[in-house]
């Protein structure tokens, strides 16, 4: 099937908007990416046709909901290849799916242990670790990276050892787009016998995903960074390990028999499923992957990085711009900091033309820090955007400098 971009386009009805009489220019999409029309349509179809509490309701619309819900969860099963569908958790996001499963480290981990971590960490993969070792008196090691804001492999090499319970990583880095060898650095971990979970906040809309074959124990992200809704993410974790750790909340579906004085768990998914879930977002989630499962993968990810090439080429050309994030594997993200201006300068005079970046630590002050800079300016691509995104950008950029002089 051809890779038609401006077919794509018209499928996302926000792309047609215009900010003060200038087009949009999307390139926010590291922060969230917008919806196709599919998916739109499914959470008005659910709340217009079938909206019905799960899994408990004697009658035809509880049914209907129930099996769209489920059905949503075989598709992101599928989508990673999961080994079995209850695997397959719904969160409200990358950051509780990160905050659950920390909650269970927390049961394993005491004095003497090791939390390994990158400097690439978004706050949601650092501060819950951090938070989980001042509790635990577990001591948090940090994987340096080199200016180009790769991973340093021998510094990461050197801070795993039998001590190490848990490795944690980015995919991609949210802030600088570096993409992490993923497999070779769950290999290490598995090495000595840490578990790994893998923040795939920004990869999963971006990199193919097959858990077994990636090895790790948990991969984690939100469906709004792959054209799903808001408020919805999933955790996948492998079954041994969700099935003794720890429950996280408590209260109905999460239930299998109680009494006044004691209780016992449902079996997975349900037993880290407490309460009425987001039905119709999951609905639509699983809407979301159907869609971007029947695009032609190898043609999105060629049409991302000619976009992210044609994007470096002219920031390199670009008097004035220092690019921030050189690795030679990126993704998706292009962060620079422009001479003679502070990047939320930068985005306020981008905005005005119509052109949607973000700008400041991208939830990475200790990233931040480690550069030595107080934050940057990113734009980050996706499959609907065109090469004339690009250049609208960069014609932004030179009015900006203009501007600013
Ligand atoms: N990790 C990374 C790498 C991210 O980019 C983000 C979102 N910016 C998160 C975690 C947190 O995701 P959410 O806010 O959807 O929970």
């Amino acid at each position: 099937m051809a890779f038609d971009v401006y077919e794509i386009r018209r499928q996302f009805p926000i792309l047609a908007r215009e900010i003060d009489g200038n087009p949009l220019v999307y390139l926010d999409n590291a922060a969230t990416t917008q919806k196709p029309q599919c998916v739109i349509d499914s959470l008005v179809d659910y709340y217009t046709r079938y909206n019905s509490n799960v899994h408990r309701g004697a009658h035809r619309l509880a049914d209907e909901a129930t099996q769209a819900f489920e059905g949503a969860r075989d598709t992101i099963a599928s989508f990673l290849n999961a080994n079995k569908r209850e695997e397959v958790i719904w969160t409200s996001g990358t950051t509780e799916s990160i905050n659950i499963v920390s909650h269970g480290l927390t049961h394993y981990l005491s004095a003497g242990d090791q939390v390994l971590v990158t400097e690439l960490e978004h706050h949601a993969d650092l501060v819950t670790w951090q938070q989980v070792c001042h509790k635990t008196g577990a001591e948090l090691l940090v994987a340096a990276i080199d200016d180009n804001g790769e991973l340093d492999i021998a510094d990461f090499d050197s801070k795993l050892s039998e001590r190490t319970k848990l490795v944690a990583f980015p995919h991609v880095s949210n802030a600088l787009g570096t993409l992490n060898p993923i497999v070779e650095l769950t290999q290490k971990a598995k090495a000595v016998g840490a578990w790994v979970l893998i923040d795939g906040a920004q990869g999963i809309a971006h990199e193919a995903v097959d858990v077994q074959a990636i090895g790790c124990d948990f991969y984690v992200f939100s469906a709004h960074k792959i054209y799903g809704p808001m408020g919805i993410g999933a955790l996948w974790g492998r079954e041994e390990l969700l099935k003794e750790w720890p429950v996280w909340q408590t209260g109905g579906e999460m239930i299998s028999s109680v009494t006044y004085q004691t209780a016992t768990w449902n079996q997975l998914p349900y037993r880290l499923e407490a309460g009425t879930p987001n039905v119709a977002d999951a609905i639509a989630f699983g809407v979301a992957i159907d869609w971007f499962k029947r695009l032609d993968r190898q043609a999105i990810e060629q049409h991302e990085a000619s976009l992210l090439d044609a994007a470096t080429a002219q920031a390199e050309d670009f008097q004035g711009l220092t690019i921030v994030g050189k690795s030679k594997n990126k993704v998706g993200v292009l962060s620079f900091l422009l001479e003679g201006g502070h990047p939320a300068d930068i985005g306020f005079l981008l905005d005005r033309q119509g052109i949607a970046i973000r700008t400041g630590n991208h939830c990475a002050e200790p990233l931040m820090n480690r550069l030595g800079i107080p934050g940057t300016a990113r734009a980050s691509f996706s499959l609907y955007n065109t090469i004339e995104d690009v250049n609208a950008l960069f014609e932004g950029l030179k009015k900006v400098k203009m501007m600013l002089e």
